[in-house]
């Protein structure tokens, strides 16, 4: 209905079209508030504006069929007509007939990839790479891209997704300098569009996580490069490009250009992108060449050598790689510098021309506040406002908070290391804290980061909760029920946690730092533009001065408060846009 005609309804027809609508909690609305939301109901977000796009084909069906039933009536019995075409059976029909969105991209051309990497959710998750290496092929099989991940089919995974895998094939790979081979099996899994190759080797990835000790992990992805290669070789699966992720995979391209060079996988353009500079997979020459009996010439400065004795997995894979790209843009400027640059700075220098930086996206159907069932409220940009307190209340009594959905309540859901930034968080708690502020704490990790969260739990009882674990469906809860989200990071090559927050209109507070810098826009006071609140310096006192930016806005002007918690959840962070730039990479690389 436009607009205007609800204007000319009165109070009590607008509470019952709302309450039709299942806009919840109408008692409490004014007029004017009742017909926004009815208004923005009918102005469906771009998902929604696609179903409606079919639903509105499905309704003019129904218009142009019924006088045709009538018409038809007069000549012919109704039921005649109606056997010989069902409504639905035309409908879906001219569903389908409708070129969905995504097909508009089916006319570039199509590219084979192949993802190779250490995590992806929901299989196996530790922080962003499972996310990226779920999320983002899942929208390159939109863009005309044909994607393969290959991940370890490690011990941890759970039961239910082992049980839907079939096995593909398995064989013998020569690995070590003495000729010692390994069993390489393939399990496969196939969702979404997407293929999912697990490797398996019971004697590299047992135990309760994916990753262990540096001691471990180094010839567990020895094995894994080269066995994910092998097995491309074996399925005769040739891509067009070898995507990797990390230093996990860092050994494929060195594998690839030098002992698959003869295979036909050598045709194969090869891309590494890096999540994170700090981990590189270095360990001393000798045992790094006993696990992979790669050529001496290899192990030289310019590829996988660092230092006297080391060799870099990273680094070496940066070397033999076509194109490298990072996960921000302002972090690929970052690291070619000697402070985040993680001693590699020189390296990626010398290989800047094939560095580019491309922001990550969020999967926006699992962070969906409309229909994400871990939430006890469900909102969306029209009904954030009422709703989000729901998620605030319910969250304030599952951690046995003090339940006031007028308290600031500011979230944290994090890896526990120094990386995050959690020393400046540690230092100014005693400040930050007071009757009107709560902050829950989500994250695992150094015990130091634990400890002390935990004791200011005891200290701030009813104020502050930490949350000590891992728990996918309560950082959910915390994202939708927060008020304000905490990322101070040392460094952040994108992070995902304040795009998430953003999506569920929940305001952040950055350092100005990688990708941190790159979607957060400082909030002006003056034109009452922007994201959230940022600082530059890594300094405690700086962080504290941006937390007491964003408490004066809370309390003293909701208005604009509220203004920026729709224009966050409005921001696209999709991977839409970031796909199209990957997609646009493979195809520059294999023109
Ligand atoms: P990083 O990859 O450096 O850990 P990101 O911000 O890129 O950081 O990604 C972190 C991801 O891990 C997000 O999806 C976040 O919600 C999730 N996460 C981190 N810690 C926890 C936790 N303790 N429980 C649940 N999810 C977590």
């Amino acid at each position: 209905m436009p607009k205007k005609n609800y204007e000319n309804s009165t109070v009590a027809e607008l509470k019952a079209i709302a309450k039709e609508k299942g806009i919840k909690n109408i008692s409490k609305l004014k007029k004017a508030d009742l017909i926004e939301a009815l208004a923005a109901l009918d102005k469906p977000a771009k998902k929604e504006k696609k179903a409606a796009k079919k639903e509105a084909v499905v309704e003019e069906v129904k218009v142009v069929e019924e006088p045709v039933v009538e018409e038809v009536v007069e000549e012919a019995p109704a039921e005649e007509v109606v056997e010989e075409a069902p409504a639905e059976e035309v409908v879906e029909e001219v569903v389908e007939e409708t070129p969905a969105e995504e097909e508009v991209y089916f006319d570039t051309p199509r590219r084979s990839v192949a993802f190779i990497g250490s995590e992806c959710f929901p299989f196996a998750k530790t922080g962003g790479l499972g996310d990226v290496m779920y999320a983002l092929p899942k929208a390159l099989t939109k863009l005309n891209c044909d994607v393969k991940v290959i991940m370890p089919k490690y011990e941890c995974i759970k039961q239910e997704y082992k049980d839907k895998m079939v096995y593909r094939g398995s064989f013998d790979m020569d690995l070590c300098a003495d000729g010692r081979s390994y069993y390489v099996g393939i399990m496969e899994y196939v969702w979404d569009g997407v293929v999912y190759d697990f490797i398996d080797n019971e004697e590299f990835f047992s135990g309760a996580k994916p990753y262990t000790t540096i001691v471990d992990d180094i010839p567990k992805f020895c094995y894994f490069g080269k066995a994910a290669l092998a097995a491309l070789n074996y399925m005769d699966w040739i891509p067009d490009v070898i995507h990797c992720h990390d230093w996990q995979a860092g050994l494929v391209p060195v594998y690839l250009r030098t002992l698959f060079n003869e295979t036909p996988l050598s045709r194969s353009k090869v891309v590494t992108t890096i999540h994170n500079l700090r981990f590189q997979g270095v360990y001393n020459i000798p045992t790094i060449k006993y696990w992979t009996n790669l050529p001496d010439y290899v192990f030289n400065k310019d590829a996988l050598k660092e230092g006297y004795e080391d060799a870099n997995m990273l680094k070496g894979g940066l070397t033999y790689s076509n194109a490298i790209t990072t996960v921000s843009n302002t972090y690929a400027q970052e690291i070619q510098t000697e402070f985040y640059g993680e001693k590699l700075d020189a390296h990626l220098r010398y290989h800047a021309g094939k560095l580019v930086g491309i922001v990550n996206g969020i999967d926006i159907d699992i962070w969906n506040t409309a229909t994400d069932a871990l939430l006890p409220a469900n909102y969306d940009i029209t009904n954030v406002l009422e709703f989000k307190k729901e998620d605030k209340l319910a969250l304030q009594a599952e951690l046995g908070l003090d339940q006031d959905e007028n308290k600031l309540m500011i979230g944290l859901v994090s890896r526990l290391t120094d990386q995050k930034g959690l020393d400046l968080v540690n230092a100014i708690i005693p400040q930050v804290m007071d009757e009107f502020t709560q902050i829950v704490v989500l994250g695992t990790g150094d015990k130091v980061y634990e400890e002390s969260f935990r004791n200011y739990e005891n200290q701030y009882k009813g104020n502050f909760a930490a949350c000590i674990q891992y728990d996918e469906a309560r950082s959910h809860k915390i994202y939708a029920g927060a008020d304000a989200f905490l990322v101070p990071s040392l460094f952040e090559p994108c992070g995902l946690t304040q795009l998430i927050a953003m999506r569920y209109g929940t305001v952040p507070i950055v350092r100005e730092t990688g990708g941190l810098k790159d979607t957060v826009a400082p909030y002006n006071v003056h034109t009452n533009e922007g994201n959230g609140f940022t600082f530059d310096n890594y300094d405690a006192g700086l962080l504290l001065d941006a937390i007491n930016r964003c408490k004066t806005l809370y309390f003293t002007n909701r208005w604009c408060w509220d203004e920026m918690v729709q224009r966050n959840m409005a921001k696209d962070v999709s991977w839409e846009n970031s796909a199209k730039q990957y997609r646009d990479l493979y195809l520059e690389l294999t023109k």
